[in-house]
């Protein structure tokens, strides 16, 4: 038996075993307001909490603030869900894009009081994310607070350009054109075809005030549009590689050798059906994909690129599902970690897979914030 001094001492050299974790993906507020979920609870309350209620996902989640904090994620981007697609999705769509704003700013408003408790922090500039680091880095394990960058999945919420000034300066940093289906602005996942002309207004307005483009769920038509026109700085927060899941929702091999080369980073998913070809919800055995599927593509960006500088993490992991539709030695949010084991079994090196696991995402984010619109709208706001 171990006393309860040695176990302690135990836990901080395990904690330095560990790897500090960038994700760019997590619905968080939209699973705590829409899901109705407490995610200061741990994933096994939560469950307990959802036992016997009708869904997918639900008594299944894998993501909660401890697990955050017990898999060492740092930071985080944050998304602002819901949109007016007319697909009527229960959760996701509202009639108008004015209840859809309302929604938007709910979630804001839930991030905001998370802050409040010391539980969250918004990074809106390259200084916040340096000084947030230092901290999370003597606090890392159950005390720390968890950095944020505010994203919006789909810009149904913005009203329309002219807003994305007001949005900039509540803390909006990254924008998706659309989620599934058509939004105001561009076609997503499900449907082929454009911008609409208040996209390409939208676009002109982001890169004005330095907002970052999130290609990510944009039809094929709309990506290769939007990435021509909008000269900022862009991102894929959560996608994998057609070339090894066919299907619109993945990335083209030549739309990932772009990416590289306007120096993007792609964050690698962790759902199910981006990861197994022909996955059906609720039929195929999650036995079928584990996280070495997600290290595959990664490395096959690595491949593309020729280094490892251009993938990452963006796991998804509370969009819209749970365990049941993760790989099957994914139980948790914290069993992120276990994917640079994998790495090095590819042959990765610790600087790579650091890189990947972080450094991919903090490099990107240090330029994106050095871009000389946003310092000007920081000094006009
Ligand atoms: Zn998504």
């Amino acid at each position: 038996m171990f006393s309860a001094a040695r176990l302690q001492r135990l836990r901080r050299v395990l904690k330095w075993l560990l790897m500090m974790v960038v994700d760019s993906h997590l619905d968080l507020a939209w699973n705590a307001l829409s899901w109705n979920r407490d995610l200061n609870r741990s994933v096994p309350e939560i469950r307990s909490s959802e036992a016997g209620m009708a869904g997918q996902g639900r008594a299944m989640n894998t993501v909660a603030f401890p697990e955050m904090r017990q898999g060492e994620v740092a930071v985080c981007l944050a998304t602002l869900l819901a949109r007016a697609s007319g697909l009527n999705e229960p959760l996701l769509d509202y009639r108008t894009r004015e209840i859809a704003c309302a929604m938007a700013k709910g979630q804001l408003a839930y991030y905001r009081v998370m802050e409040a408790q010391g539980i969250l922090r918004m990074l809106r500039d390259w200084p916040s994310v340096e000084s947030h680091l230092g901290e999370w880095k003597e606090r890392r394990g159950d005390s720390a607070i968890i950095g944020f960058i505010l994203s919006m999945e789909g810009a149904d919420p913005i009203l329309s350009p002219n807003s994305v000034t007001e949005w900039w300066d509540q803390g909006l940093r990254v924008v998706g054109l659309a989620h599934f289906g058509v939004s105001a602005y561009a076609h997503g996942t499900g449907c082929q075809g454009r911008l609409t002309g208040r996209g390409r207004d939208l676009l002109r307005a982001m890169q004005e005030v330095g907002m970052i483009l999130d290609v990510t769920h944009l039809s094929d038509a709309s990506f290769w549009e939007a990435v021509e026109l909008f000269s900022g700085p862009i991102l894929a927060s959560h996608n994998n590689c057609r070339a090894l899941v066919p299907g619109d929702r993945q990335l083209s091999d030549e739309q990932i050798r772009y990416l590289i080369g306007r120096g993007s980073v792609i964050g690698a998913v962790s759902d199910a059906w981006m990861l197994y070809p022909e996955w059906v919800a609720g039929e195929t055995p999650r036995t079928v994909v584990t996280l070495g599927v997600v290290a595959d593509h990664i490395d096959r960006i690595c491949q593309l690129a020729g280094n490892a500088l251009h993938s990452a993490i963006g796991s998804d992991l509370d969009g819209g599902y749970g365990a049941e539709q993760c790989p099957c030695d994914l139980d948790t949010i914290a069993d992120l970690q276990k994917i640079p084991n994998l790495l090095r079994k590819k042959g990765y090196k610790e600087k790579d897979i650091e890189a990947i696991l972080h450094g991919n995402w903090l490099r990107f984010f240090q330029n994106a914030w050095s871009h000389p619109a946003r310092q000007h709208a920081t000094l006009g706001a």
